[in-house]
């Protein structure tokens, strides 16, 4: 796990400024103090804070405040931020949430904690309270970004609810034109031809959108995600994105509620979706709403082989690009080894002392770190 959010372990001369800053870290002094609204300092090993701009360090770096300086040291954890990452400083709270790291393939961006569906298995419990400011954000984080970031996703919640993303996409396709952008949605507001066409409208070149999918059987996927009628907007909300010519990604997690149907859906898809982009089949996070309802979720992954296998085969054999994410190889069927992706983040992601001397431990995407809670028997070094 990498530690992405904290108590600031010291500070200095932080009372006039706002409460909430967002920075992108520098190594440039001059630009730090040019453009202090924007960037925040990141001091070389034993150097001291200069004034007019804020300075952050790493414990353990020798570095001090200095003068009339304003300096935030992170904790030693955090010897892995590096200038270009972009961080939120809350001052009163002396907290930190590193939101973009510039040499990591996995940033997510939380758009709202607000959501119309209230999945079992969800990693994220929705919650109702109006969080527009993270939104409004975003739109500074993405202002931020260095113009060669190469993509990042947006996550939720549900981002769709807040008809300023479409506009907070505009600002990614203006500003970032080349960055491969993917959002998560449950889909249901693509249901609305108008919204749908106000999506299209944005024009970017890589944008995809990738939205849960459960069963064939309408009743299945709408008990999985507790909304009823959801199901009936979803599919809508794919056709209408398709007539759009718009990329979508169809996704299922596999648990206990999912799995039986797995070859079903698989054929349902080809029959009925056979235009999507790509199918990605992913094993289930032990974290959130999952916890709660492990006992009626959980299902070994070595117990589902046959269904998976199945679903892949019928999918592939139809020419639609599938992956299968967050599963790992020990667990695997080798014949769906190569649909294997090393999906979980990052900072998310362990091996566990049950892997030590594996051979493929390499091209394994290893475990969530929160798969402590309950994992296979059967991990087993290969
Ligand atoms: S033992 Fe660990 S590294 Fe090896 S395949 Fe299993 S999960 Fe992956």
């Amino acid at each position: 796990m990498i530690t992405l959010q904290g108590n600031f372990k010291r500070s200095f001369g932080l009372q006039k400024l706002s409460e909430r800053l967002v920075r992108r870290l520098t190594m440039d002094r001059a630009a730090a103090v040019s453009r202090s609204a924007d960037f925040a300092l990141l001091l070389e090993p034993a150097s001291k804070a200069p004034e007019g701009c804020l300075s952050v360090a790493v414990e353990g770096s020798g570095c001090e405040p200095s003068g009339a300086s304003t300096f935030i040291e992170l904790p030693r954890d955090c010897d892995h931020v590096t200038a270009g990452d972009v961080v939120r400083f809350e001052i009163a709270k002396q907290r930190f949430r590193i939101l973009y790291r510039k040499n990591s393939d996995h940033n997510n961006f939380l758009v709202t904690e607000r959501c119309d569906n209230y999945c079992l298995m969800c990693s994220q419990p929705p919650k109702s309270a109006n969080d527009d400011w993270i939104l409004d954000e975003l739109f500074d984080v993405i202002r931020l970004l260095d113009e060669q970031t190469g993509g990042f996703g947006f996550t939720g919640g549900e981002p769709t609810l807040n008809d300023r993303f479409v506009e907070l996409l505009k600002l990614c396709n203006d500003r970032l034109p080349d960055a491969a952008i993917h959002v998560l949605s449950n889909g249901r507001r693509f249901s609305d031809p108008s919204f749908a066409e106000r999506w299209a409208s944005i024009a970017h070149r890589d944008l995809m959108v990738g939205i849960p999918v459960y069963s064939d059987i309408s009743s299945i996927h709408d008990h999985v995600v507790q909304a009823d009628g959801a199901y009936n907007e979803t599919i809508r909300g794919i056709l209408n994105l398709k007539r759009l010519k718009q990329r979508v990604e169809i996704r299922v997690v596999l648990h206990q509620r999912t799995f039986e149907r797995l070859p079903e859906l698989a054929r349902f898809i080809t029959r009925n979706l056979l235009f999507v982009d790509h199918v990605a089949l992913m094993g289930l996070e032990i974290s959130g709403f999952t916890r709660a309802n492990l006992d009626q979720l959980w299902i070994d992954p070595i117990d589902y082989q046959n269904e998976l296998y199945d679903a892949v085969s019928t999918l592939d054999a139809f020419g639609i690009r599938t992956s299968i994410y967050n599963l790992q190889l020990c667990l695997l069927d080798k014949r769906l080894w190569k649909f294997a992706v090393k999906s979980i983040s990052d900072w998310k992601r362990e091996y566990f002392p049950q892997c030590a001397g594996c051979s493929v431990r390499a091209d394994c995407g290893g475990m969530f770190a929160t798969a402590k809670h309950r994992f296979s028997d059967h991990i087993r070094p290969l």
